[in-house]
């Protein structure tokens, strides 16, 4: 235990396998820890995309992993 500090020891997967929608392109990205990221640019095909209806970010919507606020989130239901 760590005196004055939240005990938080969920760590997120920062690493997150994106596919781009246009192309179907997938590539590694790592993602930012407590902030979203609305728009991906495809290294491949360059399209821009943003994130579904309903989405926070383009790793919700495009990725393998939910983005680190998101799986907080999920996690840390008490
Ligand atoms: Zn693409």
């Amino acid at each position: 235990m760590r005196d004055g500090e939240q005990v938080l020891d969920f760590e997120p997967i920062l690493t997150a396998a994106i596919t781009c929608p246009v192309c179907g392109f997938q590539e590694a990205l790592t993602m930012p820890e407590d902030a979203c990221q609305f728009l991906y640019q495809c290294s491949s095909c360059q399209a821009v995309s943003r994130p579904l209806a309903g989405d926070c970010c383009v790793f919700c919507s495009y990725a393998d992993v939910l983005c680190p606020p998101m799986q907080r989130e999920s996690s840390g239901q008490d």
